[in-house]
């Protein structure tokens, strides 16, 4: 097949009518384009959380005027608003019936099925939208491809099902020379029900459908410039990266910064396929490419940030000179499917941080009672809050002298909690008060970039 580029746009790229046109724009201007995959439009999938997290009636009414105004104001301007009216306002209904069953009570597999209907919606109308500018778009439902198992909220993608499926469904359509518009964040379980990948999961989507079709590239579409050395609203002096290891990439993704989903990488990484990340409103100012192995590879490369963590410090006295503790705890958080991000151990305690990145898509809270309730039958649990994940993200961070000092001396006005250096030679992490964190990073930046 010839060059093949799966292309991504997020939320606020599919916002409104005039964010449409730009998308349609880079689309129309690049044939290798052949797939794209949407998000819903910005907003949406937040009023459809709260719908699936069951609501009253006259705020479930408030709500759905607010998805219905959002959707339509597209729609009344595109040049034929009855092409896709109907198919709306049939999925506003299902919104409108699933929102009334979830106030009775809720349910993962309910909360998917309805947040779905966001992506559904905003595929519908560019399909549309395309169609009018006479481009040979065709809208494709993603759950025919993407097979997932029935982990609701945050489902894990069948590989050699979604590969067969794409051969089957797919790919003919492309050797058609349709351009196929479809949803991420949504797949379908054995038993034929909706899931999702997890908030921010169309990036996911993407690099799926990119490597289950071989395609050359992902284009992930977004409203900033590529990724930068950290945070540009913190930092005004933060420079964009032009070229980026799939490594690099991962921290910072997984470190917080909001412009990559984690999970975007791991298909990219297994598949070797370069991610680009650019703005669909100013595609002229270039972005960023994650390519295998770019040249050079920088000691710093950027600051991530992850506001509200929760560090956990348990503590037993048993833990002395005794065997099975760490395995006993890790065996409890895993059972309450937590993944542990950063975690320092003493003799007789260990403090963790929960990774909140990645949660489920109904944002349900990570720190349950039950699972408060297991640890304290075992050991001593403390729980801070109102703590950020400072990373410096790297290269050959652990063989190189000095690190430690320069960071030390920028840190000292400010109280850190805990430091993590070492398992990662691509990261440094520290803990620090929420209210400190935007001070840090400046101070940092000043001195690892500026
Ligand atoms: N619409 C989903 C969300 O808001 C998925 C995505 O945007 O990637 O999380
Ligand atoms: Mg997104």
């Amino acid at each position: 097949m010839s060059y093949l580029s799966v292309a991504k746009f997020g939320g606020t790229s599919v916002a409104n009518f005039e964010s449409m046109n730009l998308c349609a724009n880079i689309i129309t201007a690049d044939p290798q384009t052949r797939v794209v995959v949407l998000s819903a439009s910005a907003g949406v999938t937040n009023y459809l959380v709260e719908l699936a997290n069951g609501c009253e009636s006259t705020r479930r009414e408030e709500i759905l005027a607010a998805v219905r105004g959002i959707q339509f104001e597209i729609i009344e301007k595109l040049q034929q608003p009855e092409g896709v009216t109907l198919e709306i306002e049939q999925l506003l209904a299902h919104v409108s019936a699933l929102a009334e069953s979830a106030s009775l009570a809720t349910s993962p597999a309910l909360t998917d099925e309805l947040i779905s209907h966001g992506e559904m919606m905003s595929t519908k109308i560019f399909t549309q939208l395309l169609q009018e500018r006479g481009y040979p778009a065709v809208w494709l439902d993603v759950r025919e491809i993407v097979a997932t198992n029935s982990h609701f909220g945050k489902a894990q993608p069948h590989d050699e099902k979604t590969q067969q499926q794409a051969n089957t469904i797919i790919k003919p359509l492309i050797a058609q020379g349709s351009v196929v518009i479809t949803q991420g964040f949504i797949g379908r379980d054995e038993e034929g029900k909706t899931t999702t990948l997890g908030r921010g999961g169309s990036d996911y989507s993407a690099a799926l459908l990119a490597e289950v079709l071989n395609a050359n590239d992902v284009l992930i579409w977004t409203d900033v410039a590529g990724i930068y050395t950290t945070d540009p609203r913190i930092v005004s002096a933060a420079k964009r990266i032009d070229t980026m290891s799939f490594n690099e990439a991962a921290e910072i993704a997984t470190f917080g910064a909001k412009v990559l989903h984690p999970a975007t990488l791991l298909p990219a990484v297994r598949s070797n396929i370069p991610v680009y990340v650019g703005s669909s409103k100013a595609p002229e100012q270039g972005g960023t490419w994650v390519t295998r192995d770019p040249q050079p590879r920088p000691t710093y490369r950027a600051l991530a940030l992850r506001r509200n963590q929760i560090l956990l410090t348990l503590s037993s006295l048993s833990m002395l000179h005794a065997q099975g503790f760490l395995a006993n705890v890790f065996a409890i958080l895993a059972k309450h499917k937590i993944s542990v991000d950063v975690i320092t151990t003493s003799e007789v305690s260990v403090a963790l941080t929960l990774d909140k990145t990645g949660s489920t898509s109904s944002g349900a809270a990570i720190l349950s009672q039950d699972l408060l309730n297991e640890l304290r039958q075992y050991c001593n649990v403390q729980v801070e809050t109102d703590l950020a994940l400072i990373a410096v993200i790297g290269n050959h961070m652990h063989t190189q002298a000095g690190i430690a000092k320069s960071l030390f001396n920028t840190l000292s006005p400010y109280n850190v909690r805990l430091i993590s250096y070492g398992a990662s030679t691509n990261n440094i992490c520290t803990l620090v008060k929420n209210s400190e964190a935007d001070d840090i990073i400046r101070a940092l930046h000043a001195e690892l970039f500026e």
